[in-house]
């Protein structure tokens, strides 16, 4: 039987390997983490459906777990890839005929962004922060009171030259409208402001969660970057910024300020890179072999690549990528054996 590595065990390597099974390949899922399902196992609900995430990631095991021929194992990292072996921690190594690269991103690191006091001043959390008090029903300020003025700030840690991270992460705006109509679920009476360079609703659904969120919702957006952050004697946040429409100076007090982080490329990819000579776009990212007729593919025969390994993605479009992933490999098998 073929036999291929899965690097990585987020939505989109669970769903290349279920689909390589079903066509009767053998394959090993190495995750680094103690448990498969990604990032995506962190989120409360996904836009734009506002389907529960574990929904989602548990229908993906239970699929995974029930396929004969898909081994997995957790707490190992893949550090050393060829298109036939790939050399995990500890030194292992595994034979394969070919390798996708499922590795992911990396939440970009909010307190390099200094001026937003991320791990300096209380009450200042960032978007996956947010998500995990979601889950856990504790949206609270850390004097155990609700919040009354929300802000979020769009962009933070993309398409900023500054911090090296000049592309788009593409799933912030339309997480930061998601988690505001969550926040104004939760705090009806809470006043909530999404501060945006420009909003980009660009999937089925999103314009109109947008719409939704100002007309049903009374969320208010601000088109403005916020300059700076500092704590006032009351215990609030007093944010600087530029209304960018009116060409105003603005200043608010607010209680709460979520950090909308951005997708980094994968802190494994600079290995991989070195260990096959695996192209990397300027961004990070890993670089496709061709952008229309070869996204799946590297520019190394027998690598492949599946979900948000070469750019940000959403979910929908990871787990897409990765069963076209899996045909390409099957493809490929047939034509070395
Ligand atoms: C705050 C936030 C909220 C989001 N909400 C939504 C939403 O509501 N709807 C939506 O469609 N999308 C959402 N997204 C996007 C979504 O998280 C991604 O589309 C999804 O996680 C991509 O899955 P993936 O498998 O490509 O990567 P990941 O989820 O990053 O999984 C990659 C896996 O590979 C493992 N790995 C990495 N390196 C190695 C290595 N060297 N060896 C072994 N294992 C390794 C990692 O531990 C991880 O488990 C959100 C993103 C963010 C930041
Ligand atoms: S999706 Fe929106 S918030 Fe995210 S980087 Fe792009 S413009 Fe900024």
């Amino acid at each position: 039987m073929k036999h291929v590595v899965v690097i990585g065990g987020g939505v989109a390597g669970i769903r290349c390997a279920i689909e390589l099974a079903e066509m009767g390949i053998e394959v090993t899922i190495v995750e680094k983490q103690k448990h498969i399902g990604g990032k995506v196992r962190n989120w409360h609900k996904l836009f734009p459906s506002f389907t529960p995430a574990e929904n989602v990631v548990e229908e993906l095991i239970k699929r995974v777990q029930n396929c004969q021929n898909v081994q997995i194992r957790c707490c190992c990292e893949a550090e050393n890839i060829t298109p036939h072996q790939v050399t995990i921690s500890g030194g292992e190594t595994l034979n394969c005929d070919a390798v996708v690269v499922a590795s992911g991103f990396t939440l970009f690191d909010a307190r390099i962004k200094e001026e937003y006091g991320y791990g300096i001043y209380d009450n200042v959390i960032t978007s996956a922060d947010l998500e995990d008090m979601l889950n856990r029903r504790a949206v609270k300020l850390t004097n155990g009171a609700s919040p009354r003025r929300i802000a979020l700030l769009h962009c933070v840690g993309s398409r900023d030259e500054k911090v090296c991270q000049r592309h788009c992460s593409k799933v912030c705006c339309v997480t930061g409208v998601k988690q505001a109509m969550e926040l104004k679920r939760l705090f009806p009476t809470a006043d909530v402001f999404n501060f945006y360079m420009d909003i980009r609703m660009f999937g089925p659904g999103y314009e109109e969660m947008y719409r939704e969120a100002q007309a049903d919702y009374n969320i208010h957006f601000v088109r403005g970057r916020i300059s700076e952050v500092s704590p006032t004697i009351d215990g609030k946040l007093q944010i600087k910024a530029e209304d960018t429409l009116t060409g105003r100076p603005l200043k608010m007090g607010v209680d709460l300020l979520v950090l909308l982080i951005g997708m980094k490329a994968g802190d494994s990819n600079k290995r991989f890179e070195l260990s096959c000579h695996l192209r990397r776009q300027d961004s990070g990212f890993m670089q496709p072999k061709d952008s229309f007729l070869g996204n799946v593919e590297s520019n190394m025969n027998g690598v492949f690549y599946a979900g948000t390994v070469t750019a940000p993605k959403t979910i929908g479009e990871s787990l897409n990528e990765a069963v076209t992933a899996a045909h390409s490999v099957a493809e490929w098998i047939k034509h070395t054996a």
